[in-house]
């Protein structure tokens, strides 16, 4: 299998190939794309999806993501659903509504499903206070079983917690943990309101490795406002130092027009094309560098770590979360603005807080939009999944699987993965595509090839061009 765990970026990598691929697409972290979800589908398709679960017999254990939507202050660059206040009551009032969601699941699926992942995002789920995520924790262990060895994770704002807080996070069972960290520079950190100086940092991930957390993930943001490709190489090397277990190095999309607060962000302190590229290219020569191995999509992991074992043993899978070693399965998105997967469906909460308290005040679930995946859906989604986490496509098995002939369907998808082919990213033999070493720096590019509602789209621009 093709891997990047002992090469160097520097010969598989050009800025003028980054250039060239540098487009926007999505991030698949599921198929289709939640842009795609329809109001059609809502809570009466989402419960029925449930009941279907819960007449299979020996249904698979589930993943619980819980979202948790406020924060204390605003970062400028933020495009998350959240809420920002300084009113601690409305985490009690939060956990209320949740209490209603869970007893709903619990009504169709039955009390004691096992539960293998559990994870709490944001927002800042820390704005809870330690009661309250215990309270929050023991509501959810009351209606599910949540497995000894399950991967218990938080997201963590590394403002809000100290090394005795942590302490009693770990204590409550959290194994895995997530710091938004972004950029250690003070002048960057000043521009995008939210200042968390290094040596703070230092002292929380050190307490979290003294704690034995199994996984310790570090966040970073390339192309914020003050950055220049000199200080966010000092900011890899200080993230480099304190030797999270994994990196997430996410590019910045200024969209002010989309996302109200980045337009506190002043447009001439944002770093030109040019350095962006240049701090991506050295993000991903720098951790390799020191010692990471890239799995993809972003993503760094010290080799010794479950992603990256994973990615060497191809059990790589993906979820709203991202990467993750769990192989595919149902996930209950609990919490305004969550996104679930059960069964061949997908479903979206209500994004608003009154919306999603109304629904659960009426007795319903709050789900607003979904999709029932057709079977063509369910057929690119395995092919794209296996682009985006193995690497490789196998045509025999997708075959097999979806009682298909893949070269003959797929004959004008084949035909565009040329230009990718020509660059050296994928190769295409009689009986699999297989991303290169190169191509796993552009695995979605590859990804883009097979998803459908792309492809309709370039249609209707093309034909709104021709008329
Ligand atoms: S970036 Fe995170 S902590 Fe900051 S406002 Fe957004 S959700 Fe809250």
């Amino acid at each position: 299998m093709n891997t990047l765990l002992d090469t160097t970026p520097e010969d598989l990598l050009s800025v003028a190939l980054l250039r060239r691929m540098d487009v926007p697409g999505p991030r698949y972290t599921s198929y289709p794309t939640a842009d795609r979800y329809v109001e059609a589908f809502g809570a009466t398709e989402y419960q029925q999806a449930l009941r279907q679960r819960a007449a299979m017999s020996g249904a698979a254990s589930l993943s619980v993501y819980v979202h948790i939507p406020f924060c204390e202050s605003l970062c400028y660059y933020c495009a998350c659903n959240k809420i920002i206040t300084k009113h601690k009551s409305r985490g009690r009032e939060y956990l209320a509504d949740l209490q209603r969601e869970v007893e709903l699941h619990v009504a169709e699926l039955g009390r004691g499903q096992l539960v293998s992942q559990l994870h709490l995002g944001g927002g800042s789920p820390t704005f809870l206070s330690d009661e309250e995520l215990a309270d929050l924790l023991a509501m959810l262990r009351a209606a599910f079983v949540v497995q000894l060895e399950a991967e218990v994770s938080i997201e963590v704002d590394p403002r809000t917690v100290s090394r005795e807080r942590l302490r009693r996070i770990a204590a409550m069972g959290f194994n895995r943990i997530s710091f938004g960290v972004q950029d250690f520079d003070p002048a960057v950190q000043q521009a995008v309101h939210r200042v968390q100086p290094f040596e703070s940092v230092r002292e929380l991930v050190q307490e979290a490795q003294a704690l034995g957390f199994a996984s310790i993930n570090a966040d970073l943001i390339y192309g914020l406002p003050m950055q220049t490709p000199e200080s966010f190489q000092r900011t890899i090397a200080q993230v480099a130092e304190l030797r999270p277990t994994r990196i997430a190095l996410y590019a910045y999309a200024h969209l002010p027009q989309r996302f109200k607060p980045q337009r506190r962000i002043d447009t001439a302190a944002l770093p030109s094309a040019e350095q962006r590229l240049q701090m991506l290219r050295d993000g991903m020569a720098g951790f390799i560098a020191h010692g990471y191995s890239y799995i993809g999509m972003d993503h760094f992991a010290l080799p010794d770590d479950a992603l990256a074992v994973a990615k060497r043993q191809g059990r790589l899978h993906r979820n709203f979360q991202g990467y993750t070693t769990q192989p595919d399965k149902d996930l209950l998105g609990l919490g305004v603005s969550a996104i679930g997967r059960v069964g061949a469906t997908y479903s979206q909460n209500a994004k608003t807080l009154a919306e999603y308290h109304d629904a659960l005040a009426q007795g319903q679930f709050p789900v607003v939009r979904g999709l029932a995946l057709t079977r063509d859906d369910l057929l690119r989604r395995a092919v794209i999944m296996a682009l985006m986490c193995q690497g490789r496509v196998d045509f025999e098995s997708i075959d097999a699987a979806h009682l298909v002939t893949m070269r003959e369907l797929f004959a004008p998808e084949f035909e565009n993965l040329k230009p990718l082919q020509a660059l050296g990213l994928v190769e295409v033999t009689d009986h699999e595509i297989q991303v290169t070493a190169r191509g796993w720096f552009f695995v979605r590019a590859v990804a883009m090839v097979f998803d459908r509602h792309l492809q309709a789209d370039r249609a209707r621009e093309r034909f709104s061009r021709i008329i």
